[in-house]
């Protein structure tokens, strides 16, 4: 007894410090690790043991019955040697943030595994209400919530009671957090929800965030922000007098590749930047869809997809534009671009003479890419704005040879990391790095995008000056 309990005792002198599992298994000694682990557990549940009667955590059996020699039949027939159950060498951080660092068995030649994830308990994540149950919900969003580590579904929004029903009981959702489009005041008494995340048409955006932000509920949106400026402006006041946080949902500012290649670029990687090209385009095949509706889309392929093309072009270069020459196009006679474009083009300068040059089409095969032009190499991203399947390649010289590099880095879930870091602005009262006014500088470019193509000639912009003027802090991006 009181070999275990002094073992147990030196455990519990060690919560809330580093008891890395090397530590652990010397202090239990031989043939001890397995009473000990039954004791920590128990102790965890916050129940006392007595150390002589301790079993093995999973089996019940008594630690001293634990045969090595005995055989185990695999799945095929097969008889071979039970192995004996250790936990190798692992360090385990008792702070919530720090990962568990586990037994190295790599060498350097091979990329480095990412830290193990830091996921916090269900009770201390922050939950979400989502509105509107369609393609981005589904398909992406309420399955990234398997990949939060600070995030939770606990309420939806919907018109559709039958889709209300059916995805409620997917995802775990109480049937009295399911709310429509005309309780959705309501969320408000809702004690689970701390974030409402817009997922709707553009033009229900600014209603739905201004309703929103007197809940008192902190407000992610979806992008584009809203089909104007004036709206952008409404919404923004709305939750800084509800003092709610605002963040509209540039996944791919929480990308890996796209930080990567904005952090090649502000480090002059390849020397300065000269230009840049940027294409987001794909194909649409029905015109009764909200998106070929201007009243609820605001226009065509540009705030839905070119919005890519301007907002990384921003965010790689830190700076704002100061002009910007538009040129639109829809094809006469396709139903589909009666009421938006079908193309925009444009250019936008930048400060010290750096151009961009976008195009954006709702009729062509998906193409996503842009390419940094710098002094002394280039930086192509291919499906830079996808939800996955990033390539990165760059080019240089050295001596006769070109290089081509690819370079391939960890992925990681765009909306989980988007999503926590809106729950990590939340729980630790800081500002989103994609604020409200972030969102109302693309509108606005957008709208001297609109302008320009419309009266064929250049239009300029207010100047800015400084860096990522319009951006909260650096986010921590796993
Ligand atoms: P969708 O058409 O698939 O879903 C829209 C939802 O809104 C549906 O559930 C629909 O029933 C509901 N709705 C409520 N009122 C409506 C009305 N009057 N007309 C039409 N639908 C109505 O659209 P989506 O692709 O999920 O896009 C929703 C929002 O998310 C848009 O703002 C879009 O720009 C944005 N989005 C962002 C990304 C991204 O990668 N961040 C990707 C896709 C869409």
């Amino acid at each position: 007894m009181s070999v275990t309990n002094d073992l147990l005792n030196t455990v519990l002198r060690h919560a809330g410090q580093e008891v890395s599992r090397k530590e652990f298994l010397n202090l239990a000694g031989r043939g001890l690790a397995a009473s000990v682990a039954a004791g920590t557990l128990a102790a965890c549940q916050g129940k006392a043991t007595s150390g002589a009667a301790a079993t093995t955590p999973t089996t019940g059996t008594p630690a001293a019955q634990v045969d090595a020699s005995t055989t185990y039949t695999t799945a095929g027939g097969q008889q071979v040697p039970s192995s004996e159950a250790v936990s190798p060498p692992a360090k385990v951080p008792m702070a919530a943030d720090k990962p568990i660092e586990l037994e190295v068995w790599k060498s350097d030649v091979d990329p480095k595994s990412p830290p193990t994830p830091t996921p916090l308990p269900p009770e201390h994540r922050v939950g979400y209400a989502l509105v509107g149950l369609g393609h981005l919900t589904l398909e992406e969003l309420l399955p990234a919530f398997g990949a939060c580590k600070k995030s939770k579904p606990v309420a939806l929004v919907s018109g559709s009671p039958e889709k209300l029903a059916k995805v409620a009981k997917q995802y775990g959702i109480k049937p009295t957090s399911c709310y429509s489009y005309a309780d959705y005041d309501k969320l408000k008494d809702n004690p689970e929800v701390q974030a409402i995340y817009i997922v709707l048409p553009n033009s229900m955006h600014a209603e739905y965030v201004i309703r929103g932000a007197k809940t008192g509920k902190h407000i992610l949106c979806e992008k584009p922000m809203a089909n104007s400026v004036r709206e952008c402006e409404l919404m923004i006041a709305a939750c800084k007098e509800a003092k709610v946080k605002l963040m509209i949902a540039y996944r791919i500012q929480y990308e890996p590749y796209n930080r990567l290649v904005r952090d090649m670029v502000r480090g002059d990687k390849f020397g300065k930047v000269k230009y840049i090209q940027a294409q987001n385009s794909q194909s649409s095949a029905n015109p009764n869809h909200w998106r070929h509706k201007k009243a609820l889309a605001g226009g065509g392929a540009l705030p839905d997809i070119g919005l890519y093309c301007l907002n990384i072009s921003r965010f790689l270069l830190g700076t704002e534009p100061t002009e910007v020459f538009g040129y639109m196009h829809s094809t006469p006679g396709n139903p589909l671009f009666q009421e938006v474009e079908e193309l925009m083009s444009w250019q936008m300068r930048f400060p010290n003479g750096v151009l961009v040059s976008a195009i954006t089409h709702y009729d062509t095969h998906d193409s996503r890419f842009y390419r940094v032009n710098a002094e002394r190499g280039w930086l192509h991203l291919d499906n830079g704005y996808a939800y996955r399947g990033q390539q990165l390649t760059t080019s240089h010289a050295e001596g006769p040879a070109k290089l081509q590099n690819q370079i391939t880095i960890g992925a990681n879930n765009q909306f989980a990391a988007e999503m926590d870091h809106f729950s990590e602005c939340i729980l630790e009262n800081k500002p989103p790095h994609t604020p409200g006014e972030e969102g109302l500088q693309d509108q606005r470019i957008m709208e001297a995008i609109y302008q320009s193509a419309r009266e064929g000639r250049p239009v300029k912009l207010p100047p800015v000056s400084g860096t990522d003027v319009f951006r909260g802090p650096e986010p921590k991006v796993g």
